[in-house]
């Protein structure tokens, strides 16, 4: 019986398993972190022990999971996947520890959504590869003390702010992911394009590089419906005249922003005056959780200047407003 807290089944959007890069050499982008953890790999192969934890943070879809499996084929052992939410009690996550074997790669996605109960389980185990289990109740209640095979904690955050400190600090190697540069994406979508038998031309891999948020999961999102128009309504390759058509008809703009991103410009601008808004004030207006502002929306127009964070609230910039084809209001003046 498959174990529950276990999460075997790649997310649906990643359902495309052909285009995750299996190997370290066939991983684009994010240059700094490749090449650090390449001497970590080969360092703990060399030594014949576990690799430090390491901790991945950075906005979803930019290859947290993909890295981690990558580190555990490369470390040659086993891949083992759970996630914060779904570690409910501390037996939940004892039962994973205590059946990985030496070495392995155990990943925790969303580790900042880690029941208190179950972070108190982990620290001993990441430290000293030990489990105190409480077994009982009461009075007749008593700890036994459990060695565990010495293993590789992967953890991967959206939100690095709200993992607690005593976890943060045990993992040695925390590594931030970056949003690709459209030139990476541009080599990701033409391997894509190749595996799915549809090749791109220059124009179109490009067309889609530059409308996929430098996320490498959007650009495969974005691939498989330009496929799709490629091999209906074109002659089965993909060229910037199908990209522009397809990702125009989908609603993905030139920017790469989808109706979401232009929702909430549109929402500073027309009922903010432009801001500053409070993020609370955003959530409601827009009907989003923080979560989904912060984690998902918020980054990339941050990182496009599209808005700034200011101590009052969000921001729209002149690139913005010029976006959005509004005229930016005059400052200091009505
Ligand atoms: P995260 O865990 O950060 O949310 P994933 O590792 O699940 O992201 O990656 C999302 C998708 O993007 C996967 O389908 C993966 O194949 C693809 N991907 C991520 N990084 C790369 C990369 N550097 N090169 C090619 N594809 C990538």
């Amino acid at each position: 019986e498959p174990d529950p807290t276990l999460r075997p089944e790649p997310r649906p959007e990643d359902a495309d398993r052909a285009l995750r890069p299996q190997v370290l050499d066939d991983f684009i982008g994010q240059a700094e972190a490749r090449a650090n953890l390449k001497i970590f790999i080969e360092s703990a192969r060399k030594r014949g022990e576990a690799m430090d934890h390491a901790l991945f943070y950075g906005p979803p879809g930019l290859g947290k999971t993909t890295l981690a499996q990558i580190m555990a084929r490369e470390l040659g052992v086993n891949f083992r996947m759970t996630s914060g939410p779904v570690l409910a009690k501390a037996g939940d996550l004892a039962a994973i520890l205590t059946n990985l074997e030496r070495n392995d790669v155990l990943f925790i996605d969303e580790i900042h959504r880690l029941n208190p109960v179950v972070e108190e389980v982990l620290y001993p185990a990441m430290e000293d590869f030990e489990l105190d289990l409480v077994i009982g109740e009461g009075p007749a209640a008593r700890t036994v003390r459990i060695e565990l095979q010495p293993f590789t904690l992967v953890g991967a955050t959206t939100r690095l702010g709200l993992l607690t400190t005593p976890l943060r600090d045990r993992f040695g190697i925390p590594t931030r992911l970056q949003f690709y540069t459209v030139e990476e994406l541009h080599e990701i979508v033409t391997r894509g394009a190749n595996l799915m038998g549809v090749p791109a031309d220059d124009g179109g891999a490009r067309e889609i590089a530059k409308r996929a948020r430098g996320t490498p999961r959007i650009a495969g999102r974005l691939l498989r419906r330009v496929v799709d128009f490629a091999v209906v309504e074109g002659d089965g390759r993909i060229t910037q005249a199908i990209a522009d058509n397809a990702l125009t008809r989908l609603g993905v703009d030139h920017l790469g922003l989808d109706g979401a991103d232009r929702r909430y410009l549109s929402m500073i601008a027309e009922n903010f005056g432009g801001g500053p808004v409070g993020v609370e004030t955003m959530c409601a207006a827009l009907s989003e959780s923080r979560d989904a502002l912060e984690e998902v929306i918020e980054p990339f127009l941050l990182q496009q200047g599209l808005i700034q964070r200011s101590p009052r609230g969000r921001v729209l910039t002149a690139k913005s407003w010029s976006h959005l084809g509004l005229p930016m209001p005059q400052q200091g003046q009505g």
